[in-house]
């Protein structure tokens, strides 16, 4: 392990660096993954919550979900020391971008600039009806008025700013993803299981165009085999030891 570690950051050293993030980046920072096998997920249901078409059906179900374990959790959660390396790899001008699948903004919170959220924040909403935006203190301060939360424009129903399953990627992110990582020397996932399509196949598009892969996970992926570096454990112990 210490071997790759040394011969990773010798890679790192010579730039063109960009990183892919999955929930495993945000588990030290006290948010589960949904693969987690505590109880955080099974009162509500992923399949109604995380769905467009349940959104749409009965939004009240998405608001008391984001009010019970959502919002206490975004209040709560700190940057951990990988999301701290990763901007610190930024700032030394080594990492070019960082590309997540999180919809937390802790990398954000952690000093990443360049951050592309395929699947887009829970820190931002907006009304379905007129686009009005939304901070998060100003949806909550509508959670508490109504449920689910109105527009004060036009009484619309307020939404998060995520793609729900059922829903496309924002247009013109994806694409800015893989032209960043056909152009990668090296790419590096993070607390992915990378089989969530299509966002999952931006490490494949970079390794195909390329690019050297190294893959820091607790678990094996299916790309592991054709990685050029595989570091299993912790993403907030190993990253720190990229810098
Ligand atoms: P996932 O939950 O499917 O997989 C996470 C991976 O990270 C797993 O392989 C797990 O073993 C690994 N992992 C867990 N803790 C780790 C740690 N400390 N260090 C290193 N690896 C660790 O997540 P995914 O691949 O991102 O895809 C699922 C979807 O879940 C995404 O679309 C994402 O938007 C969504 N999601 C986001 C958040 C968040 O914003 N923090 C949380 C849960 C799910
Ligand atoms: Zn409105």
């Amino acid at each position: 392990m210490q071997r790759m570690i040394e011969n990773l950051k010798e890679a790192i050293s010579e730039g063109g660096v960009i990183a892919f993030t999955g929930a495993g980046v945000s588990a030290e920072s006290g948010i589960p993954t949904y693969r987690g096998k505590d109880g955080f997920w099974t009162k509500y249901d992923p399949s109604k919550y995380a769905s467009i078409e349940y959104f749409n059906l009965d939004p009240s179900y998405y608001w008391s979900f984001f009010k019970d374990t959502r919002a206490p959790l975004i209040h709560d959660a700190r940057p951990n020391p990988g999301h701290v390396a990763l901007a610190e790899m930024e700032k030394a001008g080594y990492l070019d971008a960082v590309i997540t699948q999180n919809i937390d903004g802790l990398h954000q919170a952690g000093g990443s600039k360049q951050v592309i959220e395929l699947h887009g924040s829970t820190r931002r909403f907006y009304c379905v009806d007129c686009n009005k935006k939304y901070s998060l203190q100003e949806a909550e301060g509508a959670l508490d008025v109504n449920l689910p939360p109105r527009c004060n424009k036009c009484e619309g129903i307020i939404r998060p700013d995520v793609v729900f399953f059922g829903e496309m990627l924002p247009p013109g992110l994806l694409e800015k993803a893989f032209t960043l990582a056909k152009s990668a020397s090296v790419i590096i996932t993070v607390g992915s299981t990378l089989i969530v399509y299509p966002a999952s196949h931006v490490p494949a598009v970079a390794k195909q165009a390329g690019a050297r892969l190294a893959i820091v996970n607790d678990e094996p992926t299916p790309l592991d085999d054709i990685a050029d570096w595989t570091l299993y454990g912790n993403a907030g112990e190993i990253l720190p030891q990229l810098i």
